[in-house]
């Protein structure tokens, strides 16, 4: 029997109702992790991604803990009001979790504007506007989590992808100056940066490409959806409270800050 099925929530939060963590990028990768482990932590999820298939992938595991809608982040408008919605519908949101993010990989000299927009739309631009949209919710409660998926390559560097670095320091910057704005409001922001990790976004690498990061990498090894999904929960969890403004890189020691 799943955790979630047996009648109490499996964690600190036992006495009181499930908190409600909105998680972005669930039909696949580390989305899908990181709301399978909230979940299974006690947490009521909702589920995001581009299409309405995408976004139930995870109904039939998770069950009345899980709920799932379509949401493109490249949408200022449909961000607002998806944000109204759950809060009708479900009560504010307590944990939001920026996973979902997308890379158009090219050489800066050859790099169209659209791709450039693109990524700075739904990467960096989407996660500040659902983090707006999250925050009087969390205000009024008194209580939130922000966690914002940055990466390595964002601390790094990486030939090929000026756009997704700039993006992932953006959320970086975007973090720290959260944190210090909503510290005495009890929301802590805070940034997870994985390392490589074996999912659609790096499998399109070619082989070469992986086997030299696995190379680089002192564990050796790419990271697994689990390694970031366990970060994610612990910066959820009551154990992290005292933690706001930080980045917790989970890159296998390819970066050490
Ligand atoms: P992934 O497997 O490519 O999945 C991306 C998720 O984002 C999917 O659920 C996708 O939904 C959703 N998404 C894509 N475009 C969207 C849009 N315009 N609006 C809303 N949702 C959208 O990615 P991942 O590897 O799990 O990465 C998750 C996060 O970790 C990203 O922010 C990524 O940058 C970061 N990260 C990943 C790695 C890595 O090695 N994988 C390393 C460092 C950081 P659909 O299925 O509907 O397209």
């Amino acid at each position: 029997m799943q955790p979630w099925a047996m009648g109490a929530p499996v964690s600190a939060h036992a006495a009181c109702p499930p908190k409600l963590a909105l998680v972005t990028g669930v039909s696949r990768g580390i989305g899908l992790a990181v709301a399978t482990h909230l979940a299974e932590r006690g947490f009521q999820v909702i589920g995001t991604a581009t299409s309405r298939e995408g976004a139930a992938k995870l109904t039939q595991s998770l069950g009345a803990a899980y709920s799932g809608y379509a949401l493109d982040l490249a949408d200022s408008l449909a961000i607002a009001q998806l944000v109204k919605h759950i809060e009708a519908e479900h009560g504010g949101v307590q944990v939001l979790v920026n996973n979902a993010g997308i890379t158009r990989d090219n050489l800066a000299v050859r790099m169209r504007d659209e791709d450039w927009d693109e990524v700075l739309t739904v990467d960096l631009s989407g996660p500040f506007r659902l983090a707006r949209a999250c925050l009087r919710g969390m205000m009024r409660q008194r209580w939130g989590r922000i966690i914002n998926l940055s990466s390595v390559v964002g601390a790094m560097g990486n030939p090929g992808q000026v756009n997704y670095a700039a993006a992932k320091a953006g959320l970086v910057g975007l973090s720290r100056a959260l944190a210090r704005e909503m510290g005495t409001r009890n929301i802590t922001v805070n940034v997870v940066a994985p390392g490589f990790i074996d999912t659609d976004m790096t499998r399109s690498l070619p082989q070469a490409q992986r086997d030299a990061l696995v190379a680089q990498t002192p564990l050796g090894r790419l990271g697994t959806t689990e390694d970031v999904a366990a970060a994610v929960a612990f910066l959820a969890s009551d154990a992290a409270a005292f933690i706001t403004g930080q980045t917790l890189h989970v890159n296998g020691g390819l970066y050490m800050g």
